[in-house]
């Protein structure tokens, strides 16, 4: 047999997984528990990023009678099971992986039987997958019922170690592979700042500011909601912030732009927004890791890196990057928490001031079930300036022929009026409920809602529809790359390509 060695290269897997399939996973694989294992095989989304892997839980392909050795303590696997495995592989693009249990309190890392299992299935399911990467996950719990788990991935001829994994449901995980007997966590782990954060440690445990230094936040959008919300994480000190944002900064930004100063406004070109985003938090908080892009959620590798967040705030206003962000949430496993406002006034006298806060995730409806985008709107955003004049003259002279023009051309989208009080609100409100979600502090109140801060009780608006019976979100879940015929929006090639800010 082959010796199975980890790739030392920096690259690394990434494992995520809905709460409630853990739980029926766990449910399965400790069943015989204390003293004898169980396993099965599981089907897996993933996609090649510039860091590793993602691989994300589809379904188990839970054993039959017969299928495992029920007689052996340890976890054996049958000849017919196998080739069910290997024939789901036939049936479907997505991977085929194995997970299995150690017994109560025993180290779940592999043995030399395990090495031997995982040499021989990584061979055969990659010939049959052609190429497809192979997953080989062990997991145990101890008398206190604590978890711990260790992970590799088998890709185009190197075996990944699965360094974490991420557990999407009501609140947010992200937990660390076990290494060696008897280390837990792979890497050093960063330090809080015990004097800025002992509010937060008081309010909410001496844990918390740790555990915001181990997070990963995505902001999409780094100017009215998205620069308060970046302010405020970055105060948090969360561990990294990866910002996008494709727009240069103007001068009407100012008022709401929490990242800009007055001398900003005279630099020519004028910079970037996700630049002055990134500077806010460089000075606020230098132990802030920022990876941060001027282009757009729809390059493949601004998507790669959003991938790697424990969490996305949505912080555009644009129908593409909130179909984009559903996609996201349902594909990936990457949870999504989508704010908006909307301000109107007569006559000087303010008739809305509306805040929304949305969250998209797997099982819950996306922003299409919700009516939240249109056809029309993405077709506009994504048109280049030729295809939005052509569409105007056919409109045009579809009217004149006495047809309805609206066929060729819903019409330039209404300028949005919001000032800095409302977005501000807003973008807080999205920092404080991110926060509570990496913290387990607290929930949302309602998957989606609206109020407006000028109506009686604050005229809150709440929506708890379920996904659209037809949608293709229902069906798409965690299937990651292997969903890309599904995807609501893709890059239009007009668009210039996303850059890295160093
Ligand atoms: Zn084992
Ligand atoms: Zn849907």
């Amino acid at each position: 047999m082959k010796a199975l060695r980890l790739i030392q290269d920096g690259r690394e897997a990434l494992w995520r997984i809905t709460e409630a399939d853990r739980e029926k996973l766990f449910r399965l694989l400790f069943h015989r528990y204390p003293d004898s294992e169980w396993g099965t095989f599981f089907r897996f989304g993933y996609r090649h990023t510039c860091w590793g892997i993602l691989v994300t839980s589809v379904d188990a392909l839970k054993p039959e009678a017969g299928d495992l050795d029920r007689k052996s303590p340890l976890v054996e696997f049958r000849p017919g099971y196998i080739r069910r495995a290997l024939a789901a592989l036939e049936s479907d693009e997505l991977g085929v992986g194995l997970i299995h249990s150690h017994p109560q309190d025993c180290v779940p890392l592999p043995s030399r039987s395990d090495n031997d299992m995982d040499s021989y299935f990584s061979e055969e399911f990659e010939r049959f997958g052609n190429g497809r990467p192979y997953v080989s996950l062990i997991v145990s719990r101890n008398a206190r019922r604590e978890l711990s788990f260790s992970g590799r991935v088998f890709d185009r001829g190197a075996w990944l170690p699965v360094n974490d994994c991420m557990v999407v449901g009501e609140q947010l995980h992200r937990e660390h592979c076990r290494q060696t007997p008897d280390r837990l966590a792979p890497d050093s782990e960063p330090a809080a700042n015990e004097t800025t954060q002992e509010r937060l440690g008081q309010l909410l445990g001496t844990d918390a500011p740790r555990r915001l230094r181990r997070a990963v936040v995505g902001v999409v959008g780094c100017s009215g909601t998205g620069s308060p919300a970046i302010h405020l994480l970055a105060r948090a000190e969360v561990g990294e912030l990866v910002m996008v944002d494709p727009g240069p900064f103007k001068l009407s930004n100012h008022q709401r732009n929490h990242a800009s100063r007055h001398a900003d406004l005279s630099v020519r070109p004028a910079p970037a927004k996700v630049a002055l985003a990134s500077r806010l938090v460089r000075e606020i908080s230098p132990a802030t890791k920022v990876t941060s892009f001027v282009g757009d959620l729809l390059d493949e590798p601004v998507l790669d890196e959003l991938l790697r967040c424990d969490l996305i705030l949505g912080c555009t206003d644009s129908n593409y990057a909130r179909a984009a962000l559903g996609d996201i949430a349902v594909h990936y496993l990457v949870p999504v928490l989508d704010l908006a406002v909307q301000m109107r006034a007569e006559n000087g006298i303010l008739r809305e001031q509306i805040g929304e806060i949305a969250r998209y995730a797997p099982g819950l409806p996306c922003p299409w079930c919700r009516g939240r985008v249109s056809v029309e709107g993405i077709r506009y955003e994504t048109a280049s300036e030729a295809e939005r004049q052509f569409r105007a003259e056919a409109a045009e002279e579809a009217e004149l022929r006495g047809v309805d023009g609206a066929q060729y051309w819903g019409g330039a989208p209404p300028p949005e009026f919001t000032v800095g009080f409302l977005t501000t609100t807003v973008g807080a409100m999205g920092a404080g409920y991110a926060q509570n979600l990496l913290l387990g502090s607290g929930k949302l109140p309602h998957n989606r809602f609206q109020f407006d801060l000028g109506l009686s009780s604050l005229g809150v608006v709440t929506d708890e529809r379920l996904p659209r019976e037809c949608c293709s979100c229902r069906k798409t879940k965690g299937r990651s790359d292997q969903a890309c015929a599904d995807r609501s929006v893709s890059r239009p090639s007009h668009w210039p390509k996303a850059t890295r800010i160093i």
